[in-house]
């Protein structure tokens, strides 16, 4: 069988010191054996106590690794069997031999081990027994000397590292080395003294050992901790505490799966020598660590004021405050609300105003300070710390941390995170303005570009276009669309950014249309689902529509959507209301202009067109047309309805007459008042046979349908191309009129050709 030393443990290194110390007292020259045995009696030491010692004598002729206990009159069989001190005396060739052998018990009275002695009797003149009784005491004073300097090692070797984590780690790992049984670790203590779970280290040994711990802890929640052996031995707890700050707890413990093995009355002595001795350094090392602390926290202040006044950025400033504030609260989980739109990457929470997990955030929110509150979660209590984003004009989100109740990490630094909550609330507050004042720029350049746009026409056709063509641009949308009314059921769509919707209907029901006109207000839409959702023109997740006025009556609708989901802001929003004051104004005059240029180009009285717009037509027609006629008519005999009836009768005839050469021709035709009575017709690109074939329609419709009944005489006139190189106005008015004169003449009530 091997020797067991984990079982041993530390024994033989206590046997040599206290062998050092038997030595001391032990007469010069006068020879002798001095031995240690396991618990089955093998050889595990073997010290001659006289230096070059030549006496050997027989009956104890063993090396290590013997067996003591084959001889039956064995001491060391003896003493572990009966528990008691042994010895016996032995002839020897020339000498008496005395061997006496004392067993060395554990607190639960199991004989743990053996120490003999080997003397000539001759050269010994004591009491052997009592000589061996004073040898416990010796290896008290071993024991003592062993911890004293496996201590002072360990502080000594500890005390090279400045950082708490590092120190602690050193400490633990000499002890496991030592103790050599089970696992050594160390939790931090928080200013109650209270165990902080998240801080913990354990030496390296497998995921079992790190288990037993995490089992352990949970135990000693809520509980100011003081030393502990429990577990029947098989955990111990020393706590460290420095002038009554608690620092940090050191555990042995051994886990299930090394089963035999408990801590001895040595081990838990050990444990608490050494949480004694470190206290002092231990001390240092966690204030150097805060010292360190408080100067990365002014660096990170430094560095944070600095990019401020760098960057226009939040999400820069954002993302340095969550990396240090991880590296400042190692174990409180951070977690950041946000009431405004930023396409940071980090992980954003959104407020829910709601009891429950964001209770304090919403109340910091809602009150722009900070608070401090606790929770249960699960069997730990934690401290929330909400600090708002706040800005001289708003708070812009919550910085929350959440952290083990007493983690003097949080509660003491409450003044802190507010610095820093607020310095993110002014980098959004930076962020805004400037963003602000762009959108203010861009805005009114925008509609210092559109007002320019829109001015240089007055065409309906091209105002629609330029708006359309604006949105696109100044939106960046997939689609947008101008709807006018068709009638009052019915919007048509008049401009889009599609060509082929133009033309087609919206019913005034539809939504988002019917709200528009409804209201009279704008609506800004955005779907959360996943999905878009179609309206009679498009699929949309995003939306904005605003109404267009004309004398204080909705006129039609300008639509901007998106397929994609919340591409439009408020910005956008407020932008396009803007659009559509402007394109109402620019519709409304181009409308405007258009009644005006219909008044310039009309008579009043006959509705017909004015001479002045019929000789332009007729000159354009020269330039662009092939050929064309003209008919001229004149009311016969028209003083003596004048005469008989009256003006205004008269004038209620030339208003029939007129109506009947408009129901006569069709809408490329001119027909216009030339003068006092007369009228006539400019038919473009139409020859004289079918001149003639209205003319006759004309007058003969005249004939039968005026009342008073009229009749009328009619001249024709005709240009071509080919004939006639160069035409003009007067040429063809005085054909035409040559050719109603003739008619006069032959009778009246007739038409000639010219
Ligand atoms: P005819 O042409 O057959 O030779 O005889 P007429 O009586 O129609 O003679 P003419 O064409 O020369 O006379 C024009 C008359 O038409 C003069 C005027 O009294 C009348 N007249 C011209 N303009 C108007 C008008 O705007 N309203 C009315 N009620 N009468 C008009
Ligand atoms: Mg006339
Ligand atoms: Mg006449």
């Amino acid at each position: 069988m091997a020797i067991n030393r984990k079982m041993l443990g530390k024994l033989e290194t206590v046997f040599m010191y206290m062998s050092h110390f038997f030595l001391a007292c032990w007469p010069e020259k006068r020879p002798g054996l001095l031995f240690l045995t396991d618990s089955a009696g093998r050889l595990l030491h073997l010290v001659p106590l006289s230096v070059k010692q030549k006496w050997k004598p027989a009956s104890f002729a063993y090396e290590v690794g013997d067996d003591l206990t084959a001889e039956p009159a064995s001491v060391v069989r003896q003493a572990l069997v009966s528990g008691q001190l042994a010895w016996t005396e032995q002839a020897e060739q020339d000498c008496i031999c005395a061997c006496a052998a004392i067993p060395l018990r554990e607190q639960d009275g199991r004989v743990r081990a053996t120490i003999g002695l080997v003397v000539p009797k001759h050269d010994f003149p004591y009491d052997l027994a009592s000589y061996m009784q004073g040898m416990e005491p010796l290896i008290y004073m071993g024991y003592d000397a062993y911890i004293k300097r496996a201590t002072s090692e360990i502080v000594m070797n500890a005390n090279r590292y400045h950082r708490a984590k590092d120190f602690v780690l050193c400490v633990i790992k000499q002890i496991s080395e030592i103790v050599d049984k089970g696992c050594c670790s160390a939790v931090r203590l928080d200013d109650r003294g209270y165990m902080l779970p998240q801080e913990r280290y354990t030496v390296p040994g497998g995921e079992e050992r790190e288990r037993h711990l995490s089992e352990i802890i949970p135990r000693f929640f809520n509980k100011r901790i003081t030393p502990l052996v429990a577990d029947e031995n098989r955990l111990v707890i020393a706590p460290v505490y420095c002038e009554g700050t608690p620092l940090y707890a050191f555990i042995l413990h051994i886990p299930p799966d090394e089963a035999d093995i408990t801590y001895d009355v040595r081990d838990i002595a050990f444990l608490q020598n050494v949480a004694e001795k470190i206290r002092n350094a231990l001390m240092r090392a966690v204030i150097s660590d805060q010292i360190r602390r408080e100067e990365r926290k002014k660096d990170l202040l430094y560095k944070l004021t600095k990019q401020i006044q760098a960057s226009i950025d939040v999400n820069d400033v954002l993302e340095e405050i969550m990396k240090s504030i991880r590296q400042l609260y190692p174990y409180a989980e951070v977690d950041l609300y946000l009431t405004v739109d930023t396409n940071t990457s980090l992980p954003v929470k959104q407020l829910t105003f709601q009891a429950g997990q964001d209770a304090y955030s919403s109340q910091a929110y809602m009150e722009g300070k900070l608070v401090v509150g606790h929770r249960r979660d699960g069997a730990q209590e934690v401290t929330v710390v909400a600090a708002p984003l706040l800005g001289k004009q708003g708070v812009y989100g919550v910085l929350q941390l959440t952290a083990a109740r007493g983690s003097h990490l949080l509660s003491t630094e409450t003044d802190y995170l507010s610095i820093l909550a607020e310095t993110a609330g002014t980098a959004f507050e930076n962020a805004r303005l400037y963003q602000q004042s762009r959108n203010l720029i861009n805005e009114l350049r925008l509609i210092n570009e559109m007002t320019q746009q829109l001015n240089r026409t007055l065409n309906l056709d091209e105002i629609l276009q330029i708006v359309t063509r604006m949105m696109l641009d100044t939106f960046r949308a997939q689609h947008c669309a101008i709807l006018q009314w068709l009638d009052e059921h019915r919007l048509v769509v008049t401009s889009a950014s599609d060509e082929k919707d133009v033309g087609r209907q919206v019913a005034v029901t539809e939504q988002p249309v019917e709200g528009i006109l409804r209201e009279g207000r704008g609506v800004i839409v955005a779907h959360s689902e996943p999905q878009p959702v179609p309206y009679s023109l498009r699929l949309f997740a995003s939306l904005m529509g605003v109404p267009l006025w004309r004398e204080s009556k909705v006129s039609g609708v300008l639509l901007v959507s998106d397929e994609r989901s919340n591409v439009f802001s408020f910005d956008d929003f407020k932008l396009l209301e803007i659009f559509g004051q402007h394109t109402s104004l620019s519709i409304t005059n181009a409308m405007l202009h258009k009644e005006v240029e219909r008044m310039v180009c009309t008579d009043n009285l006959t509705g017909l067109y004015a001479r002045r717009y019929l000789d332009e037509q007729v000159t354009r027609s020269f330039e662009q047309d092939e050929h064309g006629s003209l008919i001229l008519i004149d009311i016969d005999h028209f003083k003596q309805i004048n005469d008989m009836y009256g003006h205004q009768v008269g004038d209620e005839v030339l208003v029939q007459v007129s109506r009947l050469i408009k129901q006569c021709v069709r809408d490329s035709d001119i027909p216009a008042r030339w003068g006092g009575e007369e009228l006539a017709v400019y038919l473009p690109n139409v020859n004289t046979s079918q001149a003639f074939i209205i003319a006759e329609r004309i007058r003969s419709r005249v004939e039968a349908e005026t009342r008073p009944r009229v009749t009328i005489s009619v001249g024709v006139a005709k240009w071509d191309r080919q004939t006639h190189r160069q035409v003009s106005m007067d040429t063809l008015f005085r054909k035409a009129d040559i050719a109603l004169y003739d008619a006069k003449n032959r009778g009246r009530n007739q038409i000639r050709l010219a």
